[in-house]
């Protein structure tokens, strides 16, 4: 029997995850079997549970459900505790055990995949909710000169940025005037065709745009190619989070160039 994995959220039909790491476990020639699984949004921790009673080894964890999955396991790494937010379950310790692997998804999609250095970058990150959690840390322990956290709610701005010594919170209007190396959009507000309200000159000279949607021309992205500010979207840091997933479930770390491509080419 193949030890099992899923996918769990609400929704979760699109998720791309399941052929992300069947093709990692070809690749690794690892016996696994990944499925999706979709909670009701009252139902997180039950439907865990069950898939746990069953022999499921782990999970990955998406929209809405990442808060919930921290609370509910009994320890986490220090990146999901800094988060407060966990994307990977680990299921076969006794008890349910969290770790956040989007920041380093992102910062790993960003140097390795897209040749951009943080070191000494200024950053913006726009955004307070789960992604925006997940990221920050890792974002700011990088080697970044600044990062600010800007978002349409400016209290939950504020109290994200607080957490992190020697980030800064403000809303999108107060950007005025401020410029950046790499902006990184980490709202929702893509998959909706908005725009948060963005100052002119928001970017340095060889500034970089990364959209965390991926898989669509969000207005983000328009508006900074328009502007010939080099840009990317998420789908990296997609795979990049799934290959550090994969490394904790099954100890050996799995090959993206390839998985990348490919999904880009679909
Ligand atoms: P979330 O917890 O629901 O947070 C949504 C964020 O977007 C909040 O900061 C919200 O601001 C902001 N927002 C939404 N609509 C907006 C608008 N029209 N104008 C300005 N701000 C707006 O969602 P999340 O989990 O952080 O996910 C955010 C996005 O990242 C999603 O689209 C998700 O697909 C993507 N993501 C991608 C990856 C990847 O691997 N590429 C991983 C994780 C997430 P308020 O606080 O004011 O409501």
């Amino acid at each position: 029997m193949p030890d099992r994995y899923a996918v769990i959220g609400n929704p979760v039909t699109h998720s791309k995850s399941p052929w992300i790491h069947q093709q990692f476990a070809r690749a690794t020639g690892e016996d696994i079997e990944y499925s999706r699984l979709e909670a009701p949004v009252d139902g997180f921790v039950r439907a865990v549970e069950a898939f746990r009673a069953q022999g499921g080894k782990g999970l990955n964890v998406t929209l809405p459900f990442k808060q919930q999955a921290f609370r509910l396991c009994a320890g986490t790494s220090e990146r999901a505790a800094a988060a407060q937010s966990v994307n990977t379950l680990l299921l076969d310790r006794g008890k349910p055990w969290g770790d956040n692997t989007d920041g380093v998804g992102l910062v790993r999609d960003l140097g390795a995949n897209l040749g951009r250095s943080i070191a000494g970058a200024r950053i913006l990150l726009m955004g307070a909710g789960g992604a925006a959690q997940g990221v920050l840390v890792p974002l700011a322990q990088s080697g970044a000169a600044a990062v600010v956290v800007a978002n349409r709610t400016l209290p939950r701005a504020q109290l994200l940025a607080a957490r992190v010594p020697g980030v800064s919170a403000c809303s999108y209007e107060a950007l005025a005037g401020q410029s950046f190396d790499l902006v990184v959009n980490a709202t929702s507000a893509g998959l909706s065709g908005d725009l948060p309200p963005l100052p002119r000159g928001l970017f340095r000279p060889g500034g970089f745009a990364y959209e965390m949607v991926y898989g669509r021309n969000t207005p983000f992205l328009a508006m900074a190619r328009a502007a010939g500010v080099a840009a990317s979207d998420g789908l990296g840091m997609l795979v990049e989070q799934a290959a550090e997933s994969f490394l904790l479930w099954r100890g050996i770390r799995p090959e993206t160039g390839a998985v990348l491509a490919a999904l880009r080419a679909q």
